[in-house]
């Protein structure tokens, strides 16, 4: 089995069936429902489909709702194409059903410019980006395929120059570094997303453009406050593609159950040529924080329209899992590109590949020395032990997932089984580095806790006979991570 696990975005080209039976087949762990397209509809069959064929399969899977936060769009509905140095105007146009929506703004010409050469109009969708907007800002259209400065600020709209001209079409993202301070994380749009996740009963709501913990946090709040579950409520993923998620980057480690390094965003938002050391920064303090991360976009971009990857994208794949990366993630690859399955598959084949290499191998004292608590240092020295007993697998038992991810942290080679009495944490964990998680009922004392655990081995012919086992383990008649436990057994 391979060990690091795949994020795919189900859209248009992924949502039958037999499509989504066969990506899990071919190794995706967690489907990721992105709300900047489809409907609601659309999303709750393929949520129900996805929880029927992991069930079928005994494939556990996670599924990802993905708010967009403050996105912002081209809301023209026809393309138009701009030329250097042309001047054209920008207004704010929400589109109906985008429930950011202003009173429909008034369009009219913009600045001095009379006669029949009316400029152009770019509409954006987002209610605020006029306002915020600076003179000087750059408008970025389509991952800054199209470059827009602004020229001034008028009463309806900006004024503004062309600097890299283009096809600007309808629905393309847009980004302005700088303004992005001034847009919440949350809009009116993602409280209703939300609403549908959470009743969905939805395993991770993704946050996009997030910049401080406190963010986090609110969202964690609203989770709590909306869920009807009291215990195993869906993780918060905090996508790191702004300037000042960097900035805050250990306070938001800190309060995010996992995150995402958004290299789409993250790449307009910061200069490209940071992006292959932000990524390697963020996953190193991700595993040293023992959170899971995701390394998002454009992985086997090409994908959508051929059916193999360019040798770029194999290697990028192939560099991701060497950073420690815990799952890879496709985008449009799934979402909408004519080859959903293959790309899985072509995934599944790099990491199965590089795993078997030393290359992916934890570097002794990558985690660095500053043991964060007594679970850390117990589970240390179970990796040690792991490593010394020569023992072929670690089965952990987590009620959370916290103590499976403070093993998986350390990237052992052996397996990891982790036992859980929580179908939710099981869910969680396809996330998560090297986990394969089975659910048991709750056990009454340890001695119970291991019989059923090396049970579960036996049963799914996980190990042979005499099969030497570490287990790790905390009290699990309390709902709490506790590790108390350390132990070496052999298989019966
Ligand atoms: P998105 O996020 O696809 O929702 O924009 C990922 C990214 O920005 O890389
Ligand atoms: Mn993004």
């Amino acid at each position: 089995m391979k060990r690091t696990k795949i994020v795919a975005t189900i859209g248009p080209a992924s949502e039958g069936k037999k499509v989504l039976a066969e990506m899990i087949k071919k190794g995706m762990n967690v489907a990721r429902l992105n709300f900047s397209h489809g409907d609601f509809d659309s999303h709750k069959k393929a949520i129900k489909l996805i929880r029927k064929i992991s069930e079928n399969l005994e494939i556990p899977i996670g599924i990802m709702a993905d708010l967009q936060g403050p996105r912002i769009r081209v809301s023209n509905d026809q393309e138009f194409s701009v030329t250097k140095k042309e001047i054209i105007q920008v207004v704010e146009f929400p589109l109906p059903g985008k429930e950011n929506t202003i009173k429909k703004m008034i369009v009219r010409g913009v600045g001095k410019i009379v006669g029949k050469n009316k400029p152009k109009i770019l509409k954006l969708d987002l209610k605020g980006v006029v306002r915020f907007a600076k003179v000087g800002s750059d408008i970025l259209i389509e991952d800054g395929l199209i470059r827009i400065r602004v020229l001034a600020k008028k009463k309806n709209g900006l004024r503004a120059e062309v600097m890299d001209g283009g096809m600007i079409k309808p629905r393309k993202g847009v980004n302005i570094p700088g303004i992005s301070g001034r847009l919440g994380a949350i809009t009116e749009f993602d409280k209703k997303v939300l609403d549908f996740a959470l009743a969905e009963d939805v395993d991770f709501v993704a946050m996009s453009f997030v910049r401080t913990a406190e963010e986090i946090n609110y969202l964690k709040g609203l989770i709590k406050r909306k869920s009807k579950r009291k215990n195993g409520l869906a993780q918060v993923v905090a996508k790191i593609e702004r300037k000042e998620a960097i900035k805050n980057l250990d306070k938001i480690l800190g309060a995010a159950d996992a995150v995402m390094v958004a290299r789409g965003d993250l790449g307009i938002e910061m200069p490209q040529a940071d992006l292959p050391i932000l990524q390697k920064e963020i996953v190193a303090k991700c595993l040293r924080a023992g959170k899971p991360v995701i390394v998002a976009t454009q992985m086997l971009d090409s994908m959508i329209r051929n059916p193999r990857p360019t040798r770029a994208e194999v290697t990028d794949v192939s560099n991701a899992v060497i950073d420690h990366a815990d799952a890879l993630m496709l985008s449009g690859e799934t979402a909408n590109g004519k080859y959903p399955v293959e790309s899985v598959q072509t995934m599944t084949e790099i990491i199965r590949r590089t795993e078997k290499s030393p290359f992916d191998d934890l570097g002794h004292g990558f985690l660095g020395d500053r043991t964060s608590s007594v679970s850390a240092a117990v589970a240390q020295s179970a990796h040690e032990l792991l490593k010394d007993s020569r023992a072929k697998a670690i089965v952990v038992a987590s009620v959370s997932g916290f103590t499976a991810r403070m093993i998986t942290r350390h990237r052992p080679e052996q397996k990891i089984f982790v036992m859980t009495n929580n179908e939710k944490t099981q869910n969680q964990l396809a996330l998560v580095w090297g986990a394969r998680s089975f659910v048991l009922p709750d056990c009454k004392d340890l001695d119970e806790l291991i019989d059923k655990s090396m049970e579960t081995i036996k049963k799914n012919k996980l190990l042979k006979k005499k099969d030497r086992v570490v287990i790790v383990a905390g009290r699990p008649h309390i709902n709490k991570e506790h590790m108390s436990l350390v132990k070496v057994e052999e298989v019966k």
